[in-house]
Protein backbone atom coordinates (compact mmCIF):
# COMPACT_ATOMS: atom_id res chain seq x y z
CA UNK A 1 0.00 0.00 0.00
CA UNK A 2 3.01 2.35 1.23
CA UNK A 3 4.41 2.48 -2.75
CA UNK A 4 0.77 4.41 -3.88
CA UNK A 5 0.80 6.85 -1.12
CA UNK A 6 4.53 7.74 -2.26
CA UNK A 7 2.91 8.15 -5.27
CA UNK A 8 0.70 10.58 -4.96
CA UNK A 9 3.83 12.28 -2.98
CA UNK A 10 1.70 11.41 0.76
CA UNK A 11 3.19 9.55 3.73
CA UNK A 12 0.74 6.57 4.66
CA UNK A 13 -2.20 7.16 6.22
CA UNK A 14 -3.29 10.09 4.83
CA UNK A 15 -6.83 11.21 4.48
CA UNK A 16 -9.03 10.50 2.08
CA UNK A 17 -9.23 14.45 1.38
CA UNK A 18 -5.57 14.66 1.02
CA UNK A 19 -5.83 11.94 -1.30
CA UNK A 20 -8.06 13.61 -3.30
CA UNK A 21 -6.36 16.61 -3.39
CA UNK A 22 -3.00 15.11 -4.01
CA UNK A 23 -4.42 13.26 -6.78
CA UNK A 24 -5.85 16.26 -8.93
CA UNK A 25 -3.43 18.20 -8.67
CA UNK A 26 -0.54 15.95 -10.07
CA UNK A 27 -3.42 14.35 -12.67
CA UNK A 28 -3.63 18.01 -13.79
CA UNK A 29 0.31 18.30 -13.78
CA UNK A 30 0.81 15.04 -15.55
CA UNK A 31 -2.08 15.51 -17.82
CA UNK A 32 -0.75 14.71 -21.35
CA UNK A 33 -2.60 17.37 -22.87
CA UNK A 34 -0.64 19.67 -20.66
CA UNK A 35 2.49 17.67 -20.13
CA UNK A 36 4.88 17.16 -23.07
CA UNK A 37 7.30 14.89 -21.46
CA UNK A 38 7.88 11.53 -22.42
CA UNK A 39 7.01 10.12 -19.36
CA UNK A 40 3.67 11.70 -18.86
CA UNK A 41 1.54 9.14 -20.29
CA UNK A 42 2.97 6.49 -17.77
CA UNK A 43 2.90 8.73 -14.81
CA UNK A 44 -0.61 9.54 -15.54
CA UNK A 45 -1.70 6.35 -15.30
CA UNK A 46 0.33 5.31 -12.14
CA UNK A 47 -1.19 8.19 -10.78
CA UNK A 48 -4.91 7.49 -11.51
CA UNK A 49 -4.28 4.02 -10.54
CA UNK A 50 -3.19 5.10 -6.91
CA UNK A 51 -5.44 7.10 -6.85
CA UNK A 52 -8.35 4.74 -7.30
CA UNK A 53 -6.33 2.31 -4.95
CA UNK A 54 -5.91 4.16 -1.73
CA UNK A 55 -9.70 5.70 -2.51
CA UNK A 56 -11.25 2.20 -2.14
CA UNK A 57 -12.75 2.47 -6.29
CA UNK A 58 -10.38 -0.19 -7.36
CA UNK A 59 -8.52 -3.24 -5.40
CA UNK A 60 -4.64 -3.39 -5.30
CA UNK A 61 -3.56 -5.95 -7.22
CA UNK A 62 -2.30 -9.40 -4.97
CA UNK A 63 1.53 -9.59 -4.84
CA UNK A 64 1.90 -12.75 -6.29
CA UNK A 65 3.70 -15.07 -4.04
CA UNK A 66 7.49 -16.10 -4.97
CA UNK A 67 7.47 -19.76 -6.63
CA UNK A 68 9.23 -22.01 -4.16
CA UNK A 69 9.17 -25.49 -5.81
CA UNK A 70 9.32 -27.00 -2.26
CA UNK A 71 6.34 -25.07 -0.53
CA UNK A 72 4.00 -26.41 -3.22
CA UNK A 73 4.30 -30.35 -2.87
CA UNK A 74 1.28 -30.25 -5.95
CA UNK A 75 3.38 -27.99 -7.42
CA UNK A 76 1.08 -25.55 -10.45
CA UNK A 77 -1.72 -24.05 -10.00
CA UNK A 78 -3.19 -25.46 -6.29
CA UNK A 79 -4.52 -23.43 -3.93
CA UNK A 80 -2.18 -22.66 -0.92
CA UNK A 81 -3.28 -21.16 2.44
CA UNK A 82 -1.45 -17.29 2.22
CA UNK A 83 -3.59 -16.32 5.28
CA UNK A 84 -6.32 -14.92 3.60
CA UNK A 85 -9.14 -16.40 1.41
CA UNK A 86 -8.77 -16.52 -2.40
CA UNK A 87 -11.44 -14.21 -4.73
CA UNK A 88 -13.01 -15.45 -6.98
CA UNK A 89 -11.94 -14.71 -11.21
CA UNK A 90 -13.46 -11.10 -12.19
CA UNK A 91 -16.03 -10.94 -14.77
CA UNK A 92 -15.08 -8.53 -17.25
CA UNK A 93 -17.85 -6.46 -19.40
CA UNK A 94 -17.78 -4.07 -21.66
CA UNK A 95 -20.24 -1.10 -21.15
CA UNK A 96 -21.67 1.04 -24.26
CA UNK A 97 -22.33 4.49 -23.52
CA UNK A 98 -23.47 7.73 -26.17
CA UNK A 99 -20.98 10.56 -26.94
CA UNK A 100 -24.32 12.43 -24.78
CA UNK A 101 -23.83 9.95 -22.18
CA UNK A 102 -20.36 10.42 -21.64
CA UNK A 103 -20.61 14.29 -22.02
CA UNK A 104 -23.47 14.98 -19.41
CA UNK A 105 -22.76 12.19 -17.39
CA UNK A 106 -25.50 9.58 -15.88
CA UNK A 107 -26.69 6.68 -14.38
CA UNK A 108 -26.89 3.24 -16.31
CA UNK A 109 -28.34 0.49 -15.13
CA UNK A 110 -26.76 -2.46 -16.41
CA UNK A 111 -27.84 -6.20 -16.01
CA UNK A 112 -25.72 -9.09 -16.34
CA UNK A 113 -25.58 -12.82 -15.46
CA UNK A 114 -23.77 -14.10 -12.45
CA UNK A 115 -22.99 -17.42 -10.58
CA UNK A 116 -24.48 -17.16 -7.04
CA UNK A 117 -24.26 -19.47 -3.82
CA UNK A 118 -27.06 -22.08 -3.94
CA UNK A 119 -29.76 -20.96 -1.77
CA UNK A 120 -30.91 -24.64 -1.76
CA UNK A 121 -28.10 -26.01 0.03
CA UNK A 122 -26.14 -22.80 0.88
CA UNK A 123 -22.63 -23.78 -1.79
CA UNK A 124 -21.81 -27.25 -0.46
CA UNK A 125 -23.68 -28.75 -3.23
CA UNK A 126 -25.23 -31.36 -1.01
CA UNK A 127 -28.27 -30.79 1.36
CA UNK A 128 -26.81 -32.95 4.01
CA UNK A 129 -23.54 -32.29 4.76
CA UNK A 130 -20.53 -33.77 7.17
CA UNK A 131 -17.33 -32.55 8.29
CA UNK A 132 -14.35 -33.90 5.91
CA UNK A 133 -12.99 -36.88 7.32
CA UNK A 134 -9.63 -35.80 5.89
CA UNK A 135 -9.14 -32.65 7.26
CA UNK A 136 -11.34 -32.69 10.24
CA UNK A 137 -13.73 -29.90 8.71
CA UNK A 138 -10.51 -27.92 8.60
CA UNK A 139 -10.38 -27.65 4.94
CA UNK A 140 -6.50 -27.74 4.89
CA UNK A 141 -3.87 -30.01 6.20
CA UNK A 142 -0.29 -29.45 7.27
CA UNK A 143 2.63 -30.65 5.79
CA UNK A 144 5.97 -31.20 7.03
CA UNK A 145 8.67 -31.17 4.33
CA UNK A 146 11.55 -33.03 6.25
CA UNK A 147 14.15 -31.74 4.32
CA UNK A 148 13.79 -27.85 5.90
CA UNK A 149 11.93 -28.62 9.32
CA UNK A 150 9.00 -26.43 7.59
CA UNK A 151 5.47 -26.83 8.33
CA UNK A 152 3.47 -25.57 4.96
CA UNK A 153 -0.38 -25.53 4.77
CA UNK A 154 -1.91 -28.08 1.68
CA UNK A 155 -5.25 -27.32 0.48
CA UNK A 156 -7.80 -30.75 1.21
CA UNK A 157 -8.34 -32.51 -2.26
CA UNK A 158 -11.10 -34.46 -0.72
CA UNK A 159 -13.30 -31.37 -0.09
CA UNK A 160 -11.62 -29.03 -2.27
CA UNK A 161 -11.16 -26.80 0.74
CA UNK A 162 -14.39 -26.13 2.20
CA UNK A 163 -14.00 -28.52 5.35
CA UNK A 164 -17.52 -30.19 4.45
CA UNK A 165 -18.68 -33.03 2.30
CA UNK A 166 -21.44 -34.08 0.72
CA UNK A 167 -24.18 -36.81 1.79
CA UNK A 168 -26.37 -36.26 -0.65
CA UNK A 169 -26.87 -34.15 -3.88
CA UNK A 170 -28.96 -31.05 -4.28
CA UNK A 171 -31.36 -30.80 -7.06
CA UNK A 172 -31.55 -26.98 -6.66
CA UNK A 173 -27.85 -26.27 -8.35
CA UNK A 174 -27.53 -29.88 -9.44
CA UNK A 175 -24.37 -30.37 -6.91
CA UNK A 176 -22.71 -27.35 -8.67
CA UNK A 177 -22.76 -25.34 -5.38
CA UNK A 178 -24.13 -22.14 -7.16
CA UNK A 179 -27.11 -21.40 -9.49
CA UNK A 180 -26.90 -18.51 -12.04
CA UNK A 181 -28.52 -15.04 -11.20
CA UNK A 182 -29.47 -11.78 -13.21
CA UNK A 183 -27.13 -9.27 -10.87
CA UNK A 184 -28.47 -5.46 -11.94
CA UNK A 185 -25.82 -2.22 -10.85
CA UNK A 186 -26.23 1.33 -10.79
CA UNK A 187 -23.45 2.82 -12.53
CA UNK A 188 -22.52 6.39 -11.92
CA UNK A 189 -20.72 7.11 -15.07
CA UNK A 190 -19.22 10.46 -14.41
CA UNK A 191 -19.13 13.63 -16.62
CA UNK A 192 -15.73 12.84 -19.17
CA UNK A 193 -15.72 9.26 -18.81
CA UNK A 194 -13.65 8.65 -21.83
CA UNK A 195 -13.24 5.30 -24.00
CA UNK A 196 -11.00 2.74 -22.28
CA UNK A 197 -11.67 3.68 -18.78
CA UNK A 198 -12.58 1.05 -16.54
CA UNK A 199 -14.81 1.43 -13.29
CA UNK A 200 -14.65 -1.67 -11.11
CA UNK A 201 -17.46 -2.83 -8.93
CA UNK A 202 -15.98 -5.08 -6.17
CA UNK A 203 -17.49 -7.83 -4.99
CA UNK A 204 -20.56 -7.88 -7.55
CA UNK A 205 -19.43 -10.71 -9.41
CA UNK A 206 -19.58 -14.56 -9.06
CA UNK A 207 -19.46 -16.56 -6.36
CA UNK A 208 -16.79 -19.75 -6.16
CA UNK A 209 -16.92 -22.26 -3.42
CA UNK A 210 -14.26 -21.74 -0.90
CA UNK A 211 -13.49 -17.67 -2.57
CA UNK A 212 -14.84 -14.58 -2.24
CA UNK A 213 -17.12 -12.79 -4.50
CA UNK A 214 -15.62 -11.40 -7.89
CA UNK A 215 -15.06 -7.95 -8.41
CA UNK A 216 -16.76 -6.74 -11.89
CA UNK A 217 -14.66 -4.57 -14.43
CA UNK A 218 -16.48 -2.49 -16.99
CA UNK A 219 -14.56 -1.01 -19.79
CA UNK A 220 -16.08 1.61 -21.52
CA UNK A 221 -16.35 2.19 -25.08
CA UNK A 222 -18.25 4.82 -26.79
CA UNK A 223 -20.53 4.56 -29.57
CA UNK A 224 -19.35 6.16 -32.91
CA UNK A 225 -21.92 9.46 -33.22
CA UNK A 226 -22.97 10.67 -36.41
CA UNK A 227 -21.77 14.45 -36.00
CA UNK A 228 -19.10 14.38 -32.90
CA UNK A 229 -16.01 11.97 -32.96
CA UNK A 230 -14.03 11.71 -29.41
CA UNK A 231 -10.58 11.76 -28.97
CA UNK A 232 -9.62 11.60 -25.13
CA UNK A 233 -11.48 14.75 -23.73
CA UNK A 234 -11.65 16.64 -27.14
CA UNK A 235 -14.18 16.53 -29.62
CA UNK A 236 -14.21 16.98 -33.65
CA UNK A 237 -16.59 17.33 -36.13
CA UNK A 238 -17.59 19.20 -39.48
CA UNK A 239 -19.12 22.01 -40.43
CA UNK A 240 -20.62 22.18 -44.03
CA UNK A 241 -19.98 25.67 -45.08
CA UNK A 242 -21.57 27.19 -48.56
CA UNK A 243 -18.22 28.39 -50.52
CA UNK A 244 -20.14 32.04 -50.55
CA UNK A 245 -19.55 32.17 -46.94
CA UNK A 246 -15.98 31.07 -46.89
CA UNK A 247 -14.92 33.64 -49.42
CA UNK A 248 -16.69 36.12 -47.81
CA UNK A 249 -16.92 35.45 -44.24
CA UNK A 250 -19.49 35.29 -41.81
CA UNK A 251 -20.77 34.65 -38.27
CA UNK A 252 -22.62 31.55 -37.96
CA UNK A 253 -24.28 29.64 -35.44
CA UNK A 254 -22.75 25.97 -35.03
CA UNK A 255 -24.13 22.93 -32.85
CA UNK A 256 -22.28 21.95 -30.15
CA UNK A 257 -22.56 19.80 -27.31
CA UNK A 258 -22.47 22.84 -24.79
CA UNK A 259 -25.49 24.04 -27.06
CA UNK A 260 -25.70 26.51 -29.90
CA UNK A 261 -22.49 28.58 -30.29
CA UNK A 262 -21.35 31.36 -33.10
CA UNK A 263 -17.92 31.58 -34.80
CA UNK A 264 -16.33 33.89 -37.24
CA UNK A 265 -15.77 32.49 -40.55
CA UNK A 266 -12.98 34.55 -41.77
CA UNK A 267 -13.09 36.07 -45.09
CA UNK A 268 -11.03 34.12 -47.85
CA UNK A 269 -11.28 30.91 -44.95
CA UNK A 270 -9.20 28.16 -46.11
CA UNK A 271 -11.33 25.05 -47.20
CA UNK A 272 -10.71 22.47 -44.34
CA UNK A 273 -9.96 25.26 -41.83
CA UNK A 274 -9.73 23.94 -38.29
CA UNK A 275 -11.22 26.04 -35.70
CA UNK A 276 -10.29 25.01 -32.24
CA UNK A 277 -13.19 26.39 -29.31
CA UNK A 278 -11.66 25.83 -26.02
CA UNK A 279 -13.30 24.06 -23.35
CA UNK A 280 -16.22 23.15 -25.40
CA UNK A 281 -14.84 19.21 -25.44
CA UNK A 282 -15.51 16.72 -22.43
CA UNK A 283 -15.26 18.23 -18.96
CA UNK A 284 -13.53 15.28 -16.84
CA UNK A 285 -15.90 15.93 -13.38
CA UNK A 286 -13.08 14.38 -11.10
CA UNK A 287 -10.08 16.52 -12.57
CA UNK A 288 -11.31 19.74 -13.69
CA UNK A 289 -9.52 19.03 -16.79
CA UNK A 290 -11.48 20.04 -19.90
CA UNK A 291 -10.94 19.67 -23.50
CA UNK A 292 -11.64 21.42 -26.78
CA UNK A 293 -13.72 21.00 -29.85
CA UNK A 294 -12.45 21.09 -33.29
CA UNK A 295 -14.70 22.34 -35.98
CA UNK A 296 -13.21 21.52 -39.29
CA UNK A 297 -14.75 24.11 -42.00
CA UNK A 298 -15.97 22.18 -45.16
CA UNK A 299 -16.81 23.81 -48.05
CA UNK A 300 -20.53 22.18 -49.53
CA UNK A 301 -21.34 22.08 -53.15
CA UNK A 302 -24.66 22.66 -54.10
CA UNK A 303 -26.41 19.85 -55.23
CA UNK A 304 -28.34 21.80 -58.39
CA UNK A 305 -28.09 25.62 -58.99
CA UNK A 306 -31.01 27.50 -60.81
CA UNK A 307 -30.42 29.31 -64.36
CA UNK A 308 -29.91 32.93 -62.39
CA UNK A 309 -27.30 31.02 -60.45
CA UNK A 310 -25.72 29.16 -63.14
CA UNK A 311 -24.43 33.11 -65.06
CA UNK A 312 -23.53 34.07 -61.66
CA UNK A 313 -21.05 31.63 -61.73
CA UNK A 314 -19.99 32.12 -65.32
CA UNK A 315 -19.52 35.49 -64.92
CA UNK A 316 -17.61 34.83 -61.88
CA UNK A 317 -15.30 31.93 -63.33
CA UNK A 318 -13.46 34.44 -65.81
CA UNK A 319 -13.30 36.99 -63.16
CA UNK A 320 -9.80 37.52 -61.89
CA UNK A 321 -9.70 35.33 -58.54
CA UNK A 322 -11.55 32.69 -59.46
CA UNK A 323 -9.91 31.95 -62.85
ZN1 LIG B 1 -11.14 -31.90 3.72
ZN1 LIG C 1 -27.57 -26.31 -4.27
Amino acid sequence: MNKYYEILGLKSGASQEEIKKAWKKMALEWHPDRNQSEEAGTKIQEINEAYEILSGKKQAPREEPQANPFQNPFGGNRFRNRGFRMKARPINLVLDLTVEEVYNGTTKRVQFHVDRTCGGCHGTGGLKTTACPVCQGKGMYTDRDMRFGMHTFVMCNNCSGSGQVRLESCGTCHSKGTTVQVETIDLKITKGTVEGSKIIVTNSGSDVPGADRSDVFFTIHVLSHPIYELSGLNVNKKEELSFVDMVLGKNVEIETLAGKFKIDVPTNCEANKVVRLRGLGLIDEETGITGDLYVKLVPKVPKEITEEEKQILEKLRSSVNFS
